[in-house]
Order: structure tokens, then sequence, then C-alpha cells
């Protein structure tokens, strides 16, 4: 283990590889990642690996626009391919009150040029054939909104990292820190003590035991999500569904299978990553109400992950009042691997140039729970 670098990312999930891998392009080598795992062995590679657009709020909408031109470039800028396919978002509508907010939403979206419309039940009937549309009142449709394989990405960002010195140790827990005043001065690790300049924690749902060690309150809290596959079909679905009505997402993957997941709304927070049965036989009562084809078609594979849940169900990015030299890369709330290259450039500028320049970012800062400015992002599932 090294015993000094200038910056030291906790988490070797899309988010920790995404920030080393901006802080080497940016000419910032010294860095070193702790995983204490192994890389993507966290929420990313659990994850569905969708991608959208379609979000309630501006920053969001805004980081998921330049994530999503960033996957879409992975394999020319990394060597990497990541499977990005872009068969779109369908976001169901099945209230008046749902339709208006979908409006709202869009207008929103379309203002920040992002191309994505309200389609009637027959157009979503000409996507995607198999939907039962009978109950639907309209949906929101983002034909640039898409999925890739979350291990690859990760792949690609530790890869090329480690080509510009960046050193990933995995296996190894951060335990603890040293402090001086207003500034964090090492990190305890289970192999060694770092020195470090910078710390960025990108623990994911880990991130608010991160945070009692410094004695900080991270309001990030772990729900378990789970996932469903099914046996491998023709490929006749295109698109990605979000039911927030019914809280289920489901798409058919390049394989053929489809895959749906859940949080259970009455489960309480906690670090269970177990599968169980009440998920199963809810999770195929609502794919076969979207979709009646899927009937009798057989389960191969369950799991389930963490969420990292913040209070608005919006990431936490930046600094934090109590060290100058510490910031934040979590709290995604259930759509972390979709923000990813986003957040890491931002994460990297901050620290190269004092401020982060894709963008304002001031809406994310953890100073928006105490003073109580907090917009909810409402397109979550
Ligand atoms: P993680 O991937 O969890 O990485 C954090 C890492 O920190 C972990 O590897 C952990 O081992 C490590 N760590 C924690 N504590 C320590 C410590 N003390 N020392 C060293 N290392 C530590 N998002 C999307 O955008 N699209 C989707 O389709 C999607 N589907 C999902 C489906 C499921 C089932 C789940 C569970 C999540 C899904 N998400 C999705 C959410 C997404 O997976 C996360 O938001 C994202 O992966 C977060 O990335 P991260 O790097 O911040 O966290």
């Amino acid at each position: 283990m090294v015993k000094t670098a200038e910056v030291v990312i906790i988490g070797g999930g899309i988010a920790g590889a995404a920030v080393a891998y901006n802080l080497a392009k940016l000419g910032l080598r010294d860095v070193v990642l702790v995983e204490k795992d192994f890389l993507a062995a966290g929420s990313t590679g659990r994850c569905g690996g969708g991608m959208r657009q379609q979000w309630s709020t501006r920053t969001n909408i805004l980081l998921a626009k330049h994530s999503i031109e960033a996957f879409r470039n992975f394999k020319e800028e990394f060597g990497q391919d990541i499977h990005f396919r872009e068969g779109g978002y369908l976001l169901v509508a099945y209230t008046d009150a749902m339709v208006s907010e979908f409006r709202t939403n869009i207008a929103l979206q379309n203002s920040l040029g992002v191309n994505t419309r309200l389609i009637t039940p027959d157009e979503v009937k000409k996507i995607s054939p198999i939907l039962d549309t009978r109950n639907l009142l309209a949906a929101s449709f983002g034909p640039t909104d898409g999925v890739a394989n979350p291990f690859l990405a990760v792949k690609g960002y530790a890869d090329r990292a480690r080509d510009m010195g960046v050193r990933i140790f995995t296996r190894t827990e951060v335990t603890g820190f040293k402090t001086n005043g207003s500034r964090v001065k090492a990190v305890a690790t289970t192999a060694g003590e770092i020195s470090t300049r910078w710390v960025v924690c990108a623990a994911g749902a880990w991130s608010g035991l991160i945070g009692k060690m410094l004695g900080i309150d991270i309001p990030v809290v772990p729900y378990r999500h789970q996932i469903m596959v099914t046996e491998p079909l023709e490929v006749v679905h295109p698109c990605m569904v979000i039911d927030l009505y019914h809280n289920i997402y489901f798409s058919q993957a390049e394989v053929g299978s489809f895959i749906s997941g859940q949080t259970d709304k009455d489960e309480p927070p906690s670090f269970n990553t177990r599968n169980n049965s009440k998920f199963l036989v809810e999770i195929s009562r609502k794919l076969v109400y979207h979709a009646p084809v899927l009937r009798n078609v057989r389960v191969i594979r369950q799991w389930a992950g963490l969420y990292e849940v913040t209070p608005d169900a919006q990431p936490i990015i930046g600094r934090v009042p109590k060290f100058e030299n510490f910031l934040l890369a979590t709290g995604f709330s259930g759509h972390g691997f979709m923000l990813a290259p986003a957040v890491g450039l931002l994460i990297a500028e901050d620290i190269i140039y004092g401020k982060p320049r894709l963008l304002p970012i001031d809406e994310m800062s953890i100073g928006r729970f105490k003073k109580g400015e907090i917009t909810r992002e409402k397109n979550v599932v």
C-alpha cells in the first residue's frame, strides 16, 4: 500500500471509477482508489444499466444528458464496448395527474435540449405491440434513453485510469480518518494509512457509515431493491418501461430475457441483499399485467442490491462544510449508473479547478438538507 496520494477515492463502483478516470484525464494522476471488495461489487454490479433523461429536476436532466452522451461515445474514448443500446424509455401514465406532471417534465426536458414527447396509447402499442395499453392514458417517450453494461463501464474507466497512473487497491477497506482542524489528513485502511490532500467518498449505500467516521451526517439510507430475469425469448420489446403508478420497470435485454425490478415500499431500510419470494410473486403479476404474453414464461434468475436513498431522491455531490478537502459523490437514490460520467467529471473539476465547470450543482450540495432547500425528484422507481 502507498503511504501518500494527492487524492484518495473511497469506493470502486461506477462513481469512484469515473472520478478516478476524470482526475487522471485532467492531469492529476497521483490518485488512489480503495475498494473494500472488488470493482463493481456494490450497487453498480447489481444494477440494470438503464439510463434516461426523463427526470423532473433540471440538474438531474442535465447530469443524465451529459452522461448518456459520454456513454454513447464510450467505445471511441475508452476502446471498451459497453453494449450501449438506445432503445428508448416509456414512462406510462394512468391518471390525469400523472399526464399533467409528465407534460410539465417534458416541457422542462425539451427546454434543456432533451428530445422527449407525450405519446398516445396507440403510439405506445406501435413501439411495443406486446404491451397492454387498455388502462393507459398516455406515456412520456424518450427515444435517446437506453441501456449499457455496468461491469464493462467500470472496467473501461478503471483500465484507462490505471493506464494514466491511478492505483487501485481492492480488498482494502477504509476504517477511519485522521483530521487536523478543517482538513482530513489521512485515510486509515485495512492495508495501512494514506496521507492525502483530498478525499472523495464514492461509497454508495455505505456513505453514511463513512460519514460517521468523520462525525458528518451524510443522509444516505440503504434500501433493498430486487430484480427478476426471465428465460430468453424472441426480441420484440425495444424499450424500458417505467410504471411509477404500479411501482415496476422492465425491459428486454439483447439476449431476449425480460428484466424487471422494484423496491418494496413497505420494507424498512437495511443492508439486506438477500432475495425473497414475495418480490417474485409481486413483480411477476405486474409484469404479466403489462405484457400478458409473458404469462407462462419461466424465471431464471433473481438478485437484490441496494438503493442509496437521500431525503429528496437526488444525489449529493461536492464538498462538505466541516472539511474543506472532503467531497461527496453519492446518494444517487437508485439512478447512479446513468449519472456517473457527469458526476466523475464534476468532482474532478472541483478538485483541479476549485469549482465544477460542466454545470452548476449547488442544489446537489449536502448543505441543502440543513437549509431545508430541497426539491424532490418525482420520477423515481
Ligand atoms: P456502488 O456501486 O455501491 O459502489 C460503492 C463501493 O464502495 C462499493 O463497491 C463498496 O464495496 C465500496 N465501499 C463501501 N464502503 C467502503 C469502505 N469503508 N472502504 C472501501 N470501500 C467501500 N442505476 C441506474 O442508473 N440505472 C439502473 O438501471 C439501475 N438499476 C439498479 C438496479 C438495482 C437492483 C440496484 C440495486 C441499483 C440500480 N441502480 C441503477 C442504482 C445504481 O446501481 C447505483 O446508483 C450506482 O451503482 C451507484 O454507484 P456508486 O459507485 O455510487 O456505488
